[in-house]
């Protein structure tokens, strides 16, 4: 007889984007003609590069051949990426970096998923209210939550992040082990200053907690003030595990890379030992459960580092930032206080007459045919808010704030 892991069970109701699809689905078979507009999921709408279709056309003819075709990457990436992400996300901001501290994979939902694999059910987790739902749905799976209780898993602790603490979260009241941080946030795209990094670097450092830090809209920071990678605050080697991903940087939702760093400097515990190396762990973990990205989608991840790829990429980057910079302004007009949009692509709104977040979705979309996000959907904290994301077209982006605002 096959026994499920019964921690699946425990998950609850629908997948938030799939309730909204469903809800998106009623409303189009309702109103055929109108033109919905979608600022709801987190997905890119731009072409690639051209430097990346290149790198993938002319990958691919090294493929047709015997003498250039590629079987399995290394376990760890190629080191044309690896060298190429060293020198540009590290080096260039004075991290020195090895090697083997890159794991090159194919996506930052995996590896900040999976990350969990090589740390024990018995770490008490801490999570930032509202959040990615990965990091939740993932330690309830691997039995690390405990039981629901009125929205909450009894074992996490979660950092309230709301406009009464200017969404940054307070350092946690009661001893925890892990703690997730995404900076630029999503869903509320905030940030973390440099100063306000090194408080958790230094309360990590002085409490053994291990950081996840997960830095998939580095590339969308504008203020000189706000770490690109928390490597650039002191100590954080022996403390952070980074998360990196070419989705949002460079449109590669569809194509899949991203890439993990993992320290030789970072250590955690066993029972019986004080020091055990999580670069190890990763290592035997990835080339057991995991046989590479593909070659072709690792030389066009390199492509995005070349000096026209570099300026391919931020002419995307700065195209959704002046749709942020639309959604924020208008909705501004319209006196709804607003956060984020300016060092990411979430714009997080505060619900008007106190509407509660699906209140406010429903209404956007029943009478000005707008999907959005609510923020109750990436917990408590997000009740009363809604995400309103920046990866649209231009036209829709426009359309959609000049309904919101003459309505
Ligand atoms: C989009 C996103 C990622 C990227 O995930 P991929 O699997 O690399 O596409 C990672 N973290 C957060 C918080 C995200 O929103």
């Amino acid at each position: 007889m096959a026994l499920v892991n019964e921690n699946f069970l425990r998950l609850p109701g629908s997948y938030l984007f799939a309730e909204i699809a469903k809800k998106i689905a009623a409303h189009k078979s309702e109103y055929p003609n109108h033109h919905v507009i979608s600022l709801g999921i987190g997905d890119v709408t731009q072409p690639l590069a051209p430097v990346v279709i290149k790198a993938l056309q002319d990958a691919t003819l090294e493929m047709a051949s015997e003498k250039t075709m590629r079987g399995y990457a290394p376990d760890q990436g190629y080191p044309f990426l690896v060298n190429a992400i060293l020198k540009n996300d590290f080096e260039a901001r004075g991290i020195s970096l090895d090697a083997d501290e890159i794991f090159v994979s194919d996506g930052a939902k995996s590896d900040t998923g999976n990350i969990g694999d090589i740390l024990s059910a018995d770490n008490i987790i801490a999570i930032t209210d509202p959040v990615y739902p990965v990091y939740v749905d993932t330690n309830v799976m691997a039995g690390r939550a405990g039981t629901l209780i009125d929205g909450r898993w009894s074992n996490i602790e979660y950092l309230d992040c709301t406009a009464e603490n200017n969404f940054i979260p307070e350092l946690p009241k009661q001893r925890v082990d892990v703690v997730y941080l995404c900076y630029p946030n999503n869903p509320t795209g905030t940030t973390l200053t440099r100063t306000h990094l090194k408080a958790w670097v230094d309360y990590a450092l002085a409490n053994e907690v291990l950081l996840l830090y997960d830095a998939a809209y580095e590339a969308f920071i504008t203020d000189p003030e706000v770490p690109h990678s928390i490597y650039e605050i002191e100590g954080a080697k022996q403390c952070a595990i980074e998360f990196h991903s070419f989705s949002k940087t460079a449109g590669f939702t569809g194509l899949r890379c991203a890439y993990t760093v993992v320290p030789k400097e970072l250590k955690a515990y066993a029972q019986e030992d004080a020091d055990i190396s999580l670069n190890t762990l990763w290592k035997r973990r990835q080339s057991t459960k995991f046989n590479g990205t593909a070659y072709i989608v690792q030389r066009a991840a390199e492509a995005t580092y070349s000096p026209e790829g570099k300026q391919q990429i931020r002419a995307v980057i700065d195209y959704y930032m002046e749709n942020a910079r639309t959604i924020k302004s208008g909705l501004e007009t319209l006196n709804m206080k607003v956060y984020g949009g300016v060092n990411a692509p979430y714009i997080w709104a505060k619900t008007p007459y106190n509407k509660s977040s699906w209140e406010y979705f429903d209404f956007l979309l029943h009478h000005l045919h707008i999907v959005t996000t609510p923020g109750s959907g990436f917990g408590k904290s997000g009740e009363g808010y809604i995400r309103l994301t920046a990866f649209g077209n231009r036209n829709d982006t426009l359309e959609a704030v000049n309904r919101m605002v003459n309505n």
